[in-house]
């Protein structure tokens, strides 16, 4: 069963083109005053790491410039 180790799901976050989203804002983890960028997240069947077939919809995500956190967006 060793193949099992090449395929699997993930999450592919990717930049997101929405104007008016985004922006400066305290993140709640790293405590910063931080530039959110707006991106987005969907999970896709992966083969050999390389994603193939996508298992479900984007999700509108913005991601803290500072550490990274991800909080789903909700505009
Ligand atoms: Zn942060």
């Amino acid at each position: 069963m060793w193949f099992i180790l090449f395929f699997g799901t993930r999450e592919v976050v990717r930049d997101a083109d929405r104007p008016g989203t985004g922006g400066y804002q305290t993140c709640p983890r790293c405590g910063q005053y931080a530039l959110f960028r707006p991106r987005s997240a969907r999970t896709w069947l992966h083969v050999f790491w390389v994603p193939v077939i996508p298992l479900g919809g984007a999700t509108p995500i913005l991601e803290c410039g500072n550490c990274r956190l991800r909080l789903v967006s909700t505009s």
